[in-house]
């Protein structure tokens, strides 16, 4: 088969970097390695890796910071896209797009300048643009849903795609994004939103992950979703710590003490520890309280 240049290119790349095992890639620290990984460095590139593999027949992954990814050990079978080098930044007096690639945090950084709604209060997430639009990421002070007005993506067939977000569009951990690349977002500026009131947004947030959360460990942020209850959503970490799992350990995999939502890496978890730590959680905390926890991680 003759391969697109552009493909060509993107798997000489590839090839030269061989593919490492995503231990290396993901925050958790954990996971083997794929049979290919691309870093397509433009939107043409990223579009031919993603027809060709749908073309082949090769399952195709796309992995953004890796802070939300829970890895299996064993070979992955099949390929992976990393988006880190699809990086562009372009500001208007109204607007600022931003590639899939550039890192998360840096942009928060950026919105406290910009005056970009929201962002400022999303310090201490870690990820990719393109990760946390997917996950639609945030928190008690802020998220990326406050800003967003535009993304642009690839659908499952590779084909180029911009969609205005809608009321729906993003959920809790959820976007209408499943199977697409997004490759880009653009988020709005609000000229009333000061920079001194995006720093103190800024500082109080920091400041409550600060005391409340392990952000020094080798973690994925947390594990489960919150659950709804009958008086709207319950801490899944109040769950876990009130059926007393705080500091359980298996293998090199522990439930934070700091955070009980939060598994940590010791130093020599593997995935199987990290998931056998799971299944612990879900089982005693549907025992204790018969609540299913749900998996906000990701998991390959
Ligand atoms: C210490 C710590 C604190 C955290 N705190 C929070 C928090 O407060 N709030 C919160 O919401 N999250 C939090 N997280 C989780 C994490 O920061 C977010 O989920 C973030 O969105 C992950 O982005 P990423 O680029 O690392 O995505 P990855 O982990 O690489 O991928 C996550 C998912 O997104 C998909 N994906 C990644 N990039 C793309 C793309 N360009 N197009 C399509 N799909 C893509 C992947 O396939 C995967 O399914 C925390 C994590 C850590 C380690």
């Amino acid at each position: 088969m003759v391969l697109p240049t552009v493909f060509a290119d993107a798997a000489r790349r590839a090839e030269a970097l061989g593919a490492p095992a995503l231990g290396t890639r993901t925050s958790l620290r954990v996971g083997g390695r794929p049979d290919f990984l691309f870093e397509p460095e433009t939107e043409a590139e990223a579009e031919a890796v993603v027809r060709h593999c749908r073309d082949a027949g090769v399952r195709l992954r796309y992995l953004g910071g890796g802070y939300n990814l829970l890895v299996r050990d064993g070979p992955i079978r099949g390929a992976v896209l990393a988006t880190r080098r699809l990086q562009f930044l372009e500001i208007t007096d109204t607007q600022v797009r931003v590639g899939a690639g550039n890192s998360f945090p840096g942009l928060v950084k950026t919105a406290i300048e910009l005056g970009i709604p929201g962002l400022p209060g999303c310090p201490g997430i870690p990820g990719t643009v393109g990760g946390v639009v997917f996950m639609n990421a945030g928190g008690r002070f802020g998220s990326v849903a406050d800003a967003l007005v535009e993304v642009t993506y690839l659908d499952p067939e590779g084909a180029s795609s911009r969609r205005v977000i809608e009321a729906g569009d993003l959920g809790y951990r959820t976007s209408r994004f499943d199977g697409c690349l997004v490759t880009g977002a653009t988020f709005r500026r609000d000229p009333a939103f000061t920079q001194e009131a995006a720093q103190a947004l800024y500082d109080d947030a920091m400041k409550w992950k600060r005391e409340t959360q392990p952000l020094s460990a080798k973690s994925a942020g947390c594990i489960f979703k919150n659950p709804d209850g009958p008086e709207g959503p319950r801490s899944a970490g109040r769950l876990i710590d009130e059926a007393g799992l705080k500091g359980a350990q298996i293998g090199g995999a522990r439930v934070s003490p700091v955070h009980a939502n939060f598994i940590e890496n010791t130093g020599d978890a593997t995935a199987a520890d990290v998931h056998a730590l799971i299944v612990k959680i879900q089982r005693t905390v549907f025992a204790a309280f018969g609540v299913e926890l749900e998996l906000e991680v990701k998991t390959w």
